[in-house]
């Protein structure tokens, strides 16, 4: 599963040189131009991480970062600050913004990508990791296998991308279009109906001898993965 970053920048040769490394990375990439719009579009798009520049109009980066850690939906969201050496203070550098790690600008391209990472694998170990447990499932991302109790479940890979995406994000309710996006991308137009018949199929294979279903149906709401009961 392709882990999504929000890009807030609001210098355009920068957010593209951005974007055009952290894809080459593997990672999607939504960019905001101002501190409103990334208020905006960490509801809308569900980043896994969020590289926040501190000087932005409308609303500043240490402002966007106080208002996603109060929000319960993004309180635990990693964010990676970048700033100007000028702007460099006493609170980035203690970090008490929020934010889980900075960088000062100008930077290598290669250092952003290994801290990214780097706080990819602290924060959402499951994210950086090859191999993904939850509950009786365990996935592999290398070998592309998936067992349940021990047992093989053969996946399609629409499938395996729709469990992937659920074992990241235990508990947490996804609605059908939040799905399409990260499963099948948001440039793809897809029926909002295909997700049932994909998720149909992904409990048929997991749920092959009678196991507890783990794919819980929310009334209006959509999907999401539950092994805790
Ligand atoms: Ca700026």
């Amino acid at each position: 599963m392709t882990p999504t970053v929000l890009v807030v920048e609001d210098e355009d040769a920068l957010a593209t040189l951005l974007q055009y490394n952290l894809e080459k990375e593997g990672y999607r990439v939504v960019h905001a131009a101002d501190g409103e719009e990334a208020l905006i579009l960490v509801q809308e798009e569900l980043p896994d991480l969020v590289v926040l520049d501190w000087m932005l109009p409308k609303v500043s980066g240490i402002e966007v970062c106080r208002r996603l850690r109060q929000r319960p939906e993004s309180r635990n969201l990693p964010i990676l600050m970048l700033t100007a050496r000028g702007e460099e203070s006493d609170r980035v550098r203690g970090l008490d913004t929020g934010a889980d790690d900075y960088v000062v600008k100008p930077f290598a391209m290669s250092e952003l990508t290994a801290r990214i990472r780097a706080v990819m694998r602290r924060i959402r170990p499951g994210l950086a990791d090859d191999r993904v447990t939850c509950g009786d499932i365990v996935m592999d991302r290398v070998s592309h296998r998936v067992k349940r109790g021990g047992v093989e479940v053969h996946l399609g890979p629409t499938e395996f991308r729709l469990l992937d995406h659920l074992m990241q994000h235990p508990g947490r309710v996804f609605s059908r279009e939040q799905l399409l996006d990260a499963v099948w991308g948001s440039d793809v137009y897809v029926e909002a109906r295909t997700v049932d018949v994909h998720i149909g199929r992904l409990r048929k294979a997991l749920n092959g001898k009678a196991d507890a279903d783990p794919i819980r149906t929310v009334r209006s709401a959509g999907y999401s993965l539950d092994l805790e009961g």
